[in-house]
């Protein structure tokens, strides 16, 4: 959701004149789009202020935004800590960081501009978009639940609903720009459509993608187990073009916790909705999100966790350390546990993980695979010439291409037999016999978007260095030079 927020802000400077700046040039605007989910995020920001203090006093006319849930959460904080920040805007309000950048230029002071409920679906703004094969798509923002540990619903509101036709529009845009495939985006996706009524609106509207031509692979994160109904599984399984693969954020197997969580749903009801996907799907890949170490969390509470992710069989996991947020309830909760507790438990967690991920990874060696290729390659790519690419059900799988083989272009598909597998990823060193490369309008598209980048690019080769085709971005918006 942030990352898809900076390509909002990207769009919003590009749309006004701004261009990227060059590598090793001082920009004239910097924006921080700031996440308060993660640990931390604070001390970073501060310390990349701090950093860029010097820039500003050389090169008069520099401005710097910081925008938001860090933003939402600090507000005036910000100013007060960097003074030096000229516009400081929140996660409700990401439309108007043009208008505070101006007015801040013209007034000669910080603007800061926090809004507490969401004025424009932020859809609506001009997106730059980060890659042309695939696209983020919002179908709603803000969460209607109360998780304890969660600062979510305090910093994006309650959940907003667009409209299916919008959504679907703006999907097909995509496609005729050249993508082939969406991830459609929500804090809690599959609860779309409670505000206007319709609690079988997310299946509907993955059934609608179904419809959409050139559209060959749709995806969503992340749903809630609580609201994970069986006719979202039955439109995944009916609906050939939604992938079979699923992050079902579990967080703990302990139900006592979970109701500490305030998380509505009990580890049977997680258990069932696995086994009906997979009942269904039988070659679904399903991730999850895990906490290790919330306060008042048992050797016995761990262990039940343990023994939900050993009969889960997760893909893999996000496993989170947990760490107090102030403001949510979790972290005024007693029995908050010593950092070494949390510490060996969580190893204990990723040690299993990583054996079951390895283990599920295996079973994969043998099997043909469709990858879509993407502009990013492994950090090891400028030793192996191996490109990378994800399968239908999203695993990464980083491939060679037979000597004399057709080289595919990023958002091209490859299919190919997979040879070895890693706790994180697959290897596909194929036969000739074994691969096949389908050229898609999504590797035209890559072809049209390098050539419009000054004019600069050909199709990168095989052997080409890591980075070069593409950098890969956390998202954060580049550095814009104003021209003009
Ligand atoms: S459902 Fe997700 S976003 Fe909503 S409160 Fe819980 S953890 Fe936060």
């Amino acid at each position: 959701m942030n990352v898809h927020d900076s390509e909002r802000m990207s769009g919003l400077l590009e749309a006004a004149g701004y261009v990227r700046a060059e590598e090793g040039a001082e920009p004239d605007v910097v924006v921080f789009n700031t996440c308060a989910v993660r640990e931390n995020a604070d001390n970073r920001l501060y310390g990349n202020l701090g950093q860029l203090r010097p820039v500003k006093d050389r090169h008069p006319g520099m401005q710097i935004a910081v925008g938001g849930c860090l933003a939402q959460k600090d507000r005036d904080t910000i100013l007060e800590k960097a003074p030096w920040v000229d516009a400081v805007f929140g996660t409700h309000n990401v439309g108007a960081l043009l208008a505070l950048l101006e007015r801040s230029r013209h007034n000669h002071e910080a603007q800061l501009e926090i809004l507490e409920s969401l004025e424009v679906f932020p859809s609506t703004l001009p997106t730059k978009r980060d890659s042309v094969y695939s696209g983020w798509v919002s179908i709603s923002v803000g969460c209607n639940n109360t998780c304890t540990f969660c600062i979510v619903p305090s910093l994006r509101g309650k959940e907003r609903d667009r409209r299916p036709g919008e959504i679907l529009a703006e999907i097909q845009a995509l496609v005729d720009d050249g993508a082939i495939e969406v991830t459609l985006l929500g804090q809690n996706v599959n609860s779309y459509g409670v505000e206007f009524g319709d609690r079988l609106a997310f299946g509907k509207l993955l059934r609608a993608c179904g419809e959409i031509r050139g559209l060959e692979r749709v995806r969503f994160t992340s749903p809630h187990p609580a609201a994970f109904t069986d006719d979202v599984i039955d439109a995944m399984a009916e609906t050939p073009n939604v992938m079979p693969q699923l992050h079902m954020p579990l967080q703990s197997g302990s139900d006592r916790l979970l109701r500490a969580m305030r998380r509505s749903y009990r580890s049977s009801k997680f258990l069932g909705i696995l086994d009906r996907v997979r009942e269904r799907i039988p070659h679904a890949a399903i991730t999850t999100d895990i906490i290790v170490g919330f306060p008042g969390e048992t050797e016995e509470d761990f262990q039940t966790t343990l023994d939900v992710v050993e009969r889960s069989r997760f893909s893999s996991a996000f496993t989170f350390q947990y760490s107090k947020r102030p403001g949510t309830p979790a972290a005024d909760m007693p029995d908050q546990l010593p950092k070494a507790v949390v510490q060996e438990r969580y190893e204990r967690l990723i040690a299993l993980q990583e054996r079951i991920s390895e283990e599920e990874n295996a079973r994969q060696v043998g099997h043909e695979v469709e990858l879509l290729v993407t502009a990013q390659s492994g950090r090891k790519a400028g030793e192996t010439h191996r490109l990378s690419g994800r399968a239908k059900d999203h695993r990464l799988v980083h491939f060679s291409v037979p000597a004399g083989a057709e080289e595919p272009r990023p958002g091209d598909l490859v299919t190919l037999r997979v040879t070895e597998a890693a706790p994180h990823h697959l290897i596909a060193d194929p036969r000739p016999e074994e691969y096949s490369v389908r050229r898609s309008r999504a590797g035209d598209a890559w072809d049209r978007s390098q050539a419009e980048s000054c004019g600069a690019a050909a199709p990168a080769t095989a052997g080409a260095a890591p980075g070069a085709r593409g950098s890969v971005s956390l998202g954060m918006p580049s550095l814009p030079v104003r021209v003009g």
